[in-house]
């Protein structure tokens, strides 16, 4: 069922983005934008929050004025937009007069679709906008005029007049900050009580959510690059110093990896970001500073070196992996370390009742053993029951073994160490270890020293948290983080309590392939990778502005032949049609001839042959040899090709050769052959002889 305006709009989409279909709520938002309605619209990160206003703007008469927090936000998408053959401009303070003054020009003529303007910079466009039509206000990254939300510009509370001074004009807000608090003060703050309010799902389908222990994480980090190469990915670390000491590790083991953090100079960070969105830098190894303003498309995968400290943040920042719609992998690395280190930033914090209850649901999170899509859907409210099949534990379920045995040997160790040890000590006296802490305190006279010697220390380390988990031990953080008995432990102990352990997956790398390498360096897509990166570089915008990989993959896929093929790939619309087609038309053709002509090389020596070119001439233009030739001329005239075999060789020959099949009866092979012409008669000739005698 397509409704008018889907009827209006679609071919738009198609011919000015490339797109076939709308995604979810872009359509309803739209629709009511154009109905004149204010609107808040709250979609994930990578939902396609900017299409709405975009498209509503080309749908509508006039200038569609955007308000965007950032410089490199505003120009990316005006790049994006004139990629798209879309007139468009933004406006900053960084500009030179020249070209502020053209933009203006431009704007008052009204030959702009889409404006785009910081909250600062929009004072002194007031006399200019009420000379122009206005079709919309779109107010993007809508929660920065929120104090509750987490990236307030107090720029963005100036944007509270707009309703009184343009009562007419529709007002669009974007955000993708779920959190209720900030919806309302979004609404109040623009003064859009009216709004229509649309809540798309959080949910990116796309996204494999992945959890593992951080034991050994650098090595597992260089393991996962090394199955994706070229592949481009964002490491989040806590600290600044480990994102300089990871991208050195990554650079010494041949990757090209960029530290990015607050303490860069503006300058440094610039280079950093430009370098990864350009696909110069493929990985950047950043703490949370990064990525805010960062529209690239093809991040394929996004690692938590360290436990994020809400579900919020981790969320953000996952969510700028995949933002094409294509797989992307989310890989979180958990340790109990890093929860003790969070706690103690937290324990200085004004706020730090709600943050230990964050911190506590993200470590929910990355210990949860059943779906962890439903846990993140049910954390932002949404009640998703159905498992995702595309998060780790859906994957590789986890098996339970009766643990109730070990549960108490482990109970019995933290109540025998009177509650007083941290978890490292209770695993020691538990394995028995001999080292100077254990004796010193005496505990290798402890009833349960050494009382689980068969299980490796991580192992039993994983099956502590486990207890922890389920509320059987308890962590007192303020004493040196000992580990404490709860009334559950005492129901372990004293009654019996079955308890279950999820068994500790071993991480087997999974083999690799040299000819799963190869085929990601050689196959078509890599060669349209470098052609995008080209022309990229040419024209010096991002690479993915010219295609994203979700159009590139269309490409591998359909092997368009002509212009009406091409416009059948998800992102081509009529401006890359012109631009592009040609060139990448003729990448696909020349890739799918070499595959071709691999298959039929004897076909193109056969047709030379035709066309009157002599044998030695075609070896030398085809650098083949000449025996190569005839072999192919053979094969052709096997397949009922046209061709006169006995012009090769001369009567004589062909009667020394039938001689030779005489004395050589039962003969297989051409070498015997060979031989007995004393190696005067070449092997083609042996080759076509033969055949001719047999016919
Ligand atoms: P957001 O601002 O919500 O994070 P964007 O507006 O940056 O998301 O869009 C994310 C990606 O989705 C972009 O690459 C965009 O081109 C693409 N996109 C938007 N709408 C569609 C659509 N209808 N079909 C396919 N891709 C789309
Ligand atoms: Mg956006």
């Amino acid at each position: 069922m397509t409704s008018p305006i889907a009827e209006k709009l679609l071919p738009l989409l198609k011919i000015h983005f490339g797109y076939d279909n709308f995604k979810p709520n872009q359509l309803a938002v739209i629709t009511d934008v154009m109905a004149k309605k204010d609107v808040l619209a709250i979609m994930p990160t990578g939902g396609g929050k900017s299409l709405c206003y975009q498209l509503t703007a080309l749908a509508l008469e006039g200038t569609a004025i955007v308000i965007s927090p950032l410089i490199a936000l505003m120009k990316d998408q005006v790049d994006v937009l004139k990629a798209n053959g879309i007139a468009a401009a933004y406006y900053n303070s960084s500009q030179s007069q020249e070209t502020q003054e053209a933009i203006f020009k431009q704007l008052e003529q009204g030959q702009l679709k889409l404006f785009y303007v910081a909250p600062e910079s929009l004072g002194f466009l007031d006399t200019v906008l009420e000379k122009i039509t206005v079709s919309i206000f779109a107010v993007d990254e809508a929660h920065c005029i929120s104090s509750w939300g987490h990236d307030f510009r107090p720029a963005y509370t100036r944007l509270g007049s707009l309703k009184r001074k343009f009562p007419e004009i529709p007002i669009i807000a974007l955000t993708a900050t779920a959190d209720k608090t900030t919806q309302e003060d979004i609404v109040s703050q623009l003064s859009i009580s009216n709004a229509e309010q649309h809540l798309a799902s959080f949910n990116r389908p796309n996204l494999f959510l992945d959890v593992k222990p951080a034991q050994d994480r650098i090595n597992r980090i260089l393991d996962f690059l090394d199955d994706r190469p070229n592949e481009s990915g964002i490491i989040y670390c806590l600290s600044r110093k480990s994102t300089e000491s990871i991208a050195d590790k990554l650079n010494t083991a041949g990757y090209k990896a960029q530290a990015y953090h607050a303490g860069m100079s503006p300058d440094e960070r610039n280079k950093a970001q430009e370098g990864f969105i350009t696909d110069n830098i493929p990985i950047v190894v950043a703490t949370i500073a990064f990525g805010m303003g960062i529209d690239k498309s093809n991040v394929r995968w996004v690692i938590h070196y360290n436990l994020p400290k809400n579900i919020e943040g981790y969320y953000q920042e996952i969510g700028r992996g995949g933002r094409d719609g294509l797989p992307a992998h989310a890989l979180l690395f958990y340790s109990f370390a890093d929860v003790a280190q969070l706690r103690r930033f937290i324990s200085s914090s004004d706020n730090a009742t709600v943050e230990y209850a964050k911190l506590e649901r993200m470590q929910q999170f990355a210990e949860a053993l059943s779906c962890r899509r439903i846990a993140l859907l049910n954390y932002f409210g949404e009640h998703a029951t159905k498992s995702c099949g595309n998060c780790d534990i859906c994957k590789y379920p986890p098996a339970y073994f009766d643990g109730t045995m070990l549960a108490q040997k482990i109970c019995s160790a933290v109540a025998r160490v009177r509650e007083s040890e941290p978890m490292g000590m209770i695993i020691d006296v538990l394995r028995g270890a001999q080292n100077a802490q254990v004796l010193e305190k005496g505990y290798q006279s402890v009833k349960t020293y050494g009382a689980v010697k068969d299980v490796s220390w991580q192992d039993l380390q994983q099956y502590v948290i486990q207890l922890l988990n389920q509320g059987v031990l308890s962590v007192n953080f303020k004493e040196g983080a000992r580990l404490g008995l709860t009334p559950l432990a005492k129901e372990v102990l004293f009654d019996g309590k079955d308890l279950k352990f999820a068994t500790i997956k071993k991480v087997v790398a999974a083999p690799k392939t040299a000819a799963k390498k190869k085929a990601a360096k050689t196959g078509l897509f890599e060669k349209l990778r470098a052609l995008r990166h080209r022309i990229a570089t040419e024209e010096g915008v991002p690479a993915y502005i010219i295609f994203g990989d979700a159009s590139l993959k269309d490409m591998e896929q359909k092997l368009p032949k002509d212009k009406s093929e091409f416009m059948t790939i998800s992102g081509v619309g009529n401006t890359k049609l012109e631009r592009y087609a040609d060139v990448f038309l003729e990448e696909i053709a020349e890739y799918t001839s070499v595959k071709k002509s691999k298959s039929n090389t004897h076909i193109k020596s056969y047709s030379l042959f035709k066309s009157g070119i002599s044998i030695k001439e075609i070896a030398e233009q085809r650098d083949l040899t000449e025996n190569t030739i005839h072999s192919h001329l053979l094969k052709a005239a096997f397949e009922g090709k046209n061709i006169d075999l006995h012009q090769f060789l001369t009567g004589e020959e062909l009667d020394s050769l039938a001689d030779a099949k005489e004395e050589l009866p039962g003969t297989e092979g051409l070498k015997v052959f060979f031989e007995y012409f004393e190696e005067q008669m070449p092997y083609w000739k042996i080759k076509i002889g033969l055949y001719l005698l047999d016919e």
